[in-house]
């Protein structure tokens, strides 16, 4: 007989003498937590099994793009019937303008998109565009939100390095990393200070998380958004929505449509990809008419709208749009946060529980969580221990305790209840 998680140590040996630390992205190693990374054979619906078939309620949804579950119907059949056709041309396709078409009928802020590979070019290069049309150099981001790894990006970038306490990273130049100010994230008075030091008139972009998903879960209070977008206006400051985890999962038209706020640029990636490597950014036409060929701002891609992510991304965002599926998430949602409420109390485990439709999040600290210092605060001990135990009893959790939880429209209320249940029995045994 096998020990349980056999198979995956074993390749997980493999991993680690081929591959830096034994994963392709950091946030997958189990380091915060303990242990080795369990290694997936496959995944259902709201299910993902491990390569020793053991089976686990899942709610890290891939990070994000898994909004319908894992390998709908509508995606896998889609995927199936473009393969006829090819995987990659270097040369325009129907599905590249259908994808365009979709994305600015149904975000009013789109005017035009550019298709990518991932949320980090698309943040990368949006931050390029906002330069390159302002000429300023300046860039306003908030502690605890992460932008992808791009050097402009990754100063106080959240959960990826904040697990691993790196602040920015090595190999960022100084010079490039004075460019970016991080500051505190859901205060508008020092939002309004900091463009005050570095003059209104050299910031070129603001880019925020508009519900943060990289520090836990943080919703912003109220009025903030507005008041980031006036002060934005004011200034000439071109302001970017991070939508690369809210986008076609907060409301269908992202937190913009939501929060009814709107930005200059946006940025986009996981559900429009529909489980493939895609990314996106667009917004105010005489913004993006600045980009090559018809612009001077350089930007490119081999693979930029690949039919496979075009044809994965399309059928997830007509599904949705068909489906109508955010009111229901929104119950999946509610009835989480109620449920981990309760059980928490009930172990009497000070903790805050929030969440914004299907992302969703739990601090081990009695509150207020409004920024990243707060988040900080957290238990990441006993984090540690309700992360184990929730593993034995077959929930898969992000392995951190930064990081937002995703329903799907696969997850059920008994699915919920039965998590519910099984937090409240880890915590009345680690807390
Ligand atoms: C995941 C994420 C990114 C980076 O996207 P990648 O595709 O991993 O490069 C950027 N911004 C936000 C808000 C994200 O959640």
């Amino acid at each position: 007989m096998s020990l349980p998680q056999q198979q995956s140590r074993d390749y997980y040996e493999r991993a680690v003498k081929v591959i830096p630390g034994g994963v392709n992205s950091p946030v997958r190693a189990f380091r915060a937590v303990g242990g080795d990374p369990l290694f997936i054979r496959d995944a259902s619906g709201a299910h993902i099994t491990d390569a020793d078939g053991k089976e686990y309620v899942d709610y890290v949804g891939s990070w994000g793009p898994m909004v319908l579950g894992h390998r709908p119907t509508v995606v896998t059949d889609a995927l199936r019937r473009i393969l006829e056709r090819g995987t990659s041309f270097g040369a325009p396709t129907d599905l590249e303008v259908e994808m365009a078409e979709l994305l600015c009928d149904i975000v009013p802020s789109l005017e035009m998109v550019r298709m990518v590979n991932s949320g980090t070019e698309a943040c990368m290069t949006a931050l390029r565009l906002a330069r390159g049309a302002t000429g300023r150099d300046s860039v306003i981001k908030f502690n605890g939100c992460y932008h992808g790894h791009s050097d402009s990006l990754l100063v106080a970038a959240g959960s990826g390095v904040a697990t691993f306490g790196i602040s920015g990273s090595p190999g960022v130049p100084d010079d490039i990393a004075r460019c970016t100010v991080s500051i505190e994230y859901n205060d508008l008075e020092v939002l309004e200070q900091t463009i005050q030091q570095i003059g209104g008139d050299k910031v070129a972009a603001v880019i925020l998380e508009p519900v943060a998903g990289n520090m836990g879960l943080v919703v912003l209070g109220e009025g903030y958004l507005q008041g980031v977008r006036d002060l934005c206006s004011k200034h000439g400051i071109i302001l970017i929505f991070d939508e690369v985890m809210t986008g076609f999962r907060v409301a269908l038209g992202g937190a913009q449509e939501r929060f009814g706020i709107t930005p200059d640029l946006s940025t986009y990636s996981k559900v429009i990809g529909g489980g493939l490597p895609v990314g996106a950014f667009g917004g105010r036409a005489d913004l993006m008419e600045q980009l090559a060929p018809s612009g001077p701002v350089y930007q490119a891609g081999t693979l930029s709208g690949n039919p496979l992510a075009m044809t994965a991304g399309l059928a997830t965002i007509h599904h949705l749009r068909k489906t109508n599926p955010y009111p229901r998430l929104e119950q999946l949602g509610q009835r989480w946060i109620d449920g981990m409420r309760r059980a928490t109390e009930d172990a009497g485990v000070p903790s805050t529980i929030d969440g914004c439709g299907s992302m969703v999040g739990m601090y081990f600290h009695p509150g207020p969580v409004r920024n990243y210092t707060e988040v900080q605060q957290a238990d990441t001990e006993l984090f540690q221990r309700y992360f184990r135990g929730m593993l034995a009893k077959g929930y898969y959790l992000a392995p951190s305790a930064f990081e937002a939880g995703f329903i799907s429209v696969e997850h059920t209320d008994d699915l919920i209840d039965a998590t519910v249940e099984a937090a409240g029995q880890v915590l009345q045994e680690v807390a």
